[in-house]
């Protein structure tokens, strides 16, 4: 008996379509794979061309000579702020590590030596593979510390080199240019606290 399927096809018509797509059961210059290789080049080549007599409106661009124009509010890499001593800002109190989707920041807290900052960074970790770039940790700063800046042009040649330490995460900007990406709450923490005398 022929079984009933959802479409009406026949099983048995399945199969032989199948056995019929086989390499053995193909002509042999269809098996050379010539065929198919000039049909691949010639659709590039149309693309190449059009694309070369539309230049304006190709959807790909000339990088590194010419860069494309991100949102503003695009975030990139991240950077720690320093205070004016050169310390960190961060007071490790773990609200970026907890607001986290990705579970990326790794941060050791140690007892500060002035007694008006309990606590700093003895070690800050971003892996920078993991995270998505969501922002959330800049959001969720209560102290203005971390920021991420407009810079999206990452590449290493080893994982390590996206393990970004609390050293690095300090100084890259100082040796780098890079703009500032979208900060929400840029400047108010520092406002607020004029406000009541204490920066
Ligand atoms: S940008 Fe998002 S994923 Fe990346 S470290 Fe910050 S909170 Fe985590
Ligand atoms: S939320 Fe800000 S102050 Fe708190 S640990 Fe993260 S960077 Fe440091």
């Amino acid at each position: 008996m022929t079984p009933v399927t959802v479409k009406g096809v026949n099983p048995a018509d399945v199969k032989d379509v199948a056995r019929a797509q086989t390499d053995e059961n193909r002509p042999w210059w269809v098996r050379t794979y010539i065929p198919a290789i000039l049909g691949g080049m010639g659709v590039t080549m149309r693309h190449l061309i059009a694309n070369l007599r539309n230049r304006r409106n190709t959807a790909t661009i000339e990088y590194p000579e010419v860069k494309r124009e991100y949102s503003p509010r695009f975030r990139g890499r991240h950077y720690l702020k320093k205070r004016p001593s050169g310390d960190p800002r961060c007071v490790a109190c773990y609200m970026c590590a907890t607001a986290c989707p990705a579970d990326c920041i790794f941060i050791v807290a140690g007892e500060h030596p002035d007694p008006a900052i309990e606590k700093y960074p003895v070690e800050f970790v971003i892996d920078g593979l993991r995270c998505i770039y969501c922002g959330y940790c800049v959001d969720a700063c209560p102290e203005d510390a971390i920021a991420m800046t407009r810079d999206y042009e990452m590449a290493g040649y080893h994982r390590e080199d996206f393990i970004w330490d609390k050293d690095y995460l300090l100084n890259w900007r100082d040796r780098v240019e890079r703009e500032d990406g979208y900060q929400p709450y840029e400047g108010e923490i520092d406002k607020e606290r004029m406000s009541r005398g204490r920066l």
